[in-house]
């Protein structure tokens, strides 16, 4: 009987019904950026602090890439496609520096910096690990990185905007004849890229605190912070000029 259908009947009934139609195709999900910030910036981490957590690793990461390619390149193993990298060393450092008055906490590092393409890629793309795009990079080629290198989910940088309502990054690119720029944001949904003047090779993140977080403008403050999590960071920090 017809009210009767078997488990055959069933499944055929699926595929004779879910079948498309035409060519398919693959469509991309569309993130309200806005509320993506929203979640990351309140949401994925528990404790403000941790942002300091987040920089100084991305820091030390930038720093780690540098000296893997100026590793590569004293061996002769990096072209000059990839930068005179090994020609004038640069000391690998991590400095933060905090001020009360302005209400700032910034940090800087002498790593690899990044070119206008790397900032639209790495700061413009929520969850874009230009880490991990590094190490997969690098082991392409057959080459090796030890696990030194910390990022790899994309969303770390982000963490800035818990404690801080306007965060200015300075980049230049240690490859050759690489303009340097001012990325800006208040991590509402849009930022601001322009070439910049008189920066120094590597990376330098301003951040203009929160009314909440003006703690971490306080030096005794965040050298605690930087002491709980500067463990497993392989470069010399300083702190308004000292080494922590
Ligand atoms: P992750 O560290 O997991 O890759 P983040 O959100 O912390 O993700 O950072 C995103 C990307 O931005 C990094 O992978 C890196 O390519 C770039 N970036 C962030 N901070 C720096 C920095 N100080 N110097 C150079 N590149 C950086
Ligand atoms: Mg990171």
């Amino acid at each position: 009987a017809a009210t009767n259908s078997t488990e055959d009947d069933y499944h055929s009934i699926i595929k004779d019904n879910e079948k498309g139609k035409g060519q398919s195709n693959k469509m991309e999900f569309q993130a309200e950026t806005r509320k993506l910030l929203d979640i990351v910036a309140r949401s994925l981490y528990s404790e403000k602090e941790v942002f300091i957590r987040e920089l100084v690793s991305n820091a030390s990461d930038a720093l780690e890439k540098l000296r893997y390619l100026q590793m590569q390149n004293e061996s002769g193993i990096v072209s000059s496609e990839s930068g005179d990298v090994g020609k004038k060393p640069t000391s690998l450092e991590i400095h933060i520096a905090v001020d009360d008055s302005k209400k700032t906490f910034t940090i800087q590092d002498t790593g690899i910096g990044m070119t206008k393409d790397e900032i639209i890629e790495n700061l413009g793309i929520i969850a874009k690990s230009g880490s991990k795009a590094f190490i997969q990079e690098v082991e392409g080629k057959g080459g090796h990185v030890d696990k030194n290198i910390i990022g790899q989910f994309g969303v770390g940088f982000y963490s800035s905007f818990m404690v801080a309502d306007k965060v200015e990054v300075f980049t230049k690119s240690y490859k050759p004849n690489e303009p340097a720029y001012k990325w800006q944001s208040d991590g509402l949904g849009t930022y601001e890229l322009s070439e910049a003047e008189n920066v120094q090779q590597g990376t330098k993140i301003v951040m203009h605190l929160k009314g909440d977080a003006y703690d971490f403008a306080k030096e005794d403050v965040v050298k605690g912070i930087i002491k709980k999590y500067s463990n497993f960071v392989g470069v010399p920090i300083f702190l308004n000029g000292h080494k922590v």
